[in-house]
Formats: structure tokens, C-alpha cells, sequence
């Protein structure tokens, strides 16, 4: 079989705060390969964001391996976790994070501004994304001109700028309703369907249903990993759920 996009070996982390040490996570196993499209779910406080956040070398874990593309990053120094970082993963967060006093197009723009492009490149680059979500008509709107869906498509407009081969979301639909939640689930669906591989935590069933497995994390550890046919939105071309779509 091929190298996992992600393998997680025996990772744990420990939160200490004041004499008070707290283990989120308990040695996590997890492969996730190139093109799947992943749902982690459990209860609040079972070490999702944890686990995201090792996942997408915004924090290192206590113990354990972590390959990325079958490279060892447990053991990369602090520029060379965001260097791989910039250049393979892409995050999308439950507040959307866009910039108030950028523009749409600018708030693409932002993490193509340290990646050696020049300054039309970068612009013609982040116009393509935002055409990608629908949204290349409001380029010039500022965050507070649009719905929180469309902010959320922002997002995913930025996260997709440096064409990453991991989108990382963290309840991207946490906030909000809940039709504008299945447009931000169909549009992550295209993007499995043309290939990215994506990991989504969510405690929706329902966001749950447009992957094709689903990974239940519980006190630290995963508690139970299964594959499904997706109910909607996410099935590749010629996949024979196809037809059930409404
Ligand atoms: P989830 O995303 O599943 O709700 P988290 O990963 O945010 O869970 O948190 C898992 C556990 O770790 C919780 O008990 C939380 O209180 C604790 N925790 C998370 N971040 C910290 C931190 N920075 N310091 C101390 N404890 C933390
Ligand atoms: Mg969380």
C-alpha cells in the first residue's frame, strides 16, 4: 500500500497547568492515506482540537511519531515545522479567522505573501481560488460585507491557496446554520472528489454523513474507526451511491 498522506504512532500529549498535568491524549494510532475524506467525532473535551492541532504542527505531541508524507516531523525545529506546514496543510477554523480590515482577495492572498510569489502571480492565484468557492464576484468585499457561510468559503478559498495536499477543518460548520453548513460540506466534498485528502472534525451526524469514514475519538484515545458510504455531497465520480443523490 502507499505512504499515508498522515500516520500518527502512539502519540500523546499532556497539558500541564500549575501542578495540575492532564493527558488529552492517551497514545493515538491513526493512517489516513492520500484522498480519503475523514470525519473526527466524539465528545467535547475528548482531544479533537487536541489532535488537529498535532495533526497540523500548530502544537507538538508529548510522545509518540508523527509522519507527514512519510517524512518524521516530530523531530523538525520550529521553521522547518512551518515551513512544512506553509507548503502541505491547510486549516480551516470554526471562526473563519479572516483579516476585518482585508478584503476578500487580500485575505487569499495572505499565506501566498511568504511563499516567494510575486505580486501578480499572487493575486491571479487568490482569484482563482476564490472563483473555486463561488466567489470571485465579492473579491473586493471586506468580512463584514458577507454571510458566514461565504466567510467560511473565504476560508477554505485561503487554506486551498498553496494547494495543500491536507485540508485540516476544526467544526467548520460550528457556526453556522444549517443549509449554509451543506454548501461549506459540499464544496469540501468537490475538493475530495478531486482528490485532496480532508480531516473534519465535527459533532454533526449529519457532517458526518458526507464522509466515507469516520474515526470516534473518546478520552484520548480512539475509540472506533469505521467506513461508511456517504449519505451525500462527497461521492467521487462513478461511485455507485451516485445515484441516490437528490
Ligand atoms: P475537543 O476538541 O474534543 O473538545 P480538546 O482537544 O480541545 O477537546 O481538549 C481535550 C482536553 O484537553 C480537555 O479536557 C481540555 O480541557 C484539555 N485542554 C485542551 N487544551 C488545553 C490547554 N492548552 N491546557 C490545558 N488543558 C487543555
Ligand atoms: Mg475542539
Amino acid at each position: 500500500m502507499s505512504v499515508p498522506v498522515l500516520d500518527l504512532q502512539a502519540i500523546r500529549k499532556v497539558y500541564q497547568t500549575g501542578d495540575v498535568v492532564f493527558e488529552a491524549l492517551r497514545g493515538v494510532d491513526l493512517k489516513v492515506y492520500s484522498g480519503e475524506m475523514v470525519a473526527l467525532m466524539g465528545p467535547s473535551g475528548s482531544g479533537k482540537t487536541t489532535l488537529m492541532q498535532i495533526i497540523g504542527l500548530l502544537d507538538r505531541p508529548s510522545a509518540g511519531r508523527y509522519l507527514l508524507g512519510g517524512r518524521d516531523v516530530t523531530t523538525l525545529d520550529e521553521n522547518e515545522r512551518a515551513e512544512a506546514r506553509n507548503q502541505e496543510i491547510g486549516f480551516v477554523f470554526q471562526a473563519f479567522h479572516l483579516l476585518p480590515r482585508l478584503n476578500l482577495l487580500e485575505n487569499v492572498e495572505v499565506p501566498l505573501t511568504y511563499a516567494g510569489y510575486s505580486a501578480s502571480e499572487r493575486r491571479e492565484r487568490a482569484l482563482e481560488m476564490l472563483r473555486r468557492v463561488g466567489l470571485e464576484s465579492k473579491a473586493r468585499n471586506l468580512p463584514t460585507q458577507i454571510s458566514g457561510g461565504q466567510k467560511q468559503r473565504v476560508a477554505v478559498a485561503r487554506a486551498l491557496a498553496q494547494s495543500p495536499r491536507l485540508l485540516l477543518a476544526d467544526e467548520p460548520t460550528g457556526n453556522l446554520d444549517s443549509r449554509t453548513s451543506e454548501e461549506v460540506m459540499a464544496l469540501f466534498g468537490e475538493l475530495h472528489a478531486e482528490g485532496t485528502t480532508v480531516v473534519i472534525v465535527t459533532h454533526e451526524p449529519d457532517i458526518a454523513g458526507y464522509t466515507e469514514r469516520v474515526v470516534r475519538v473518546r478520552d484520548g484515545l480512539i475509540e472506533r474507526d469505521e467506513r461508511q458510504t456517504p449519505l451525500r455531497g462527497s461521492q467521487k465520480q462513478g461511485h455507485p451511491a451516485q445515484a441516490a443523490t437528490p
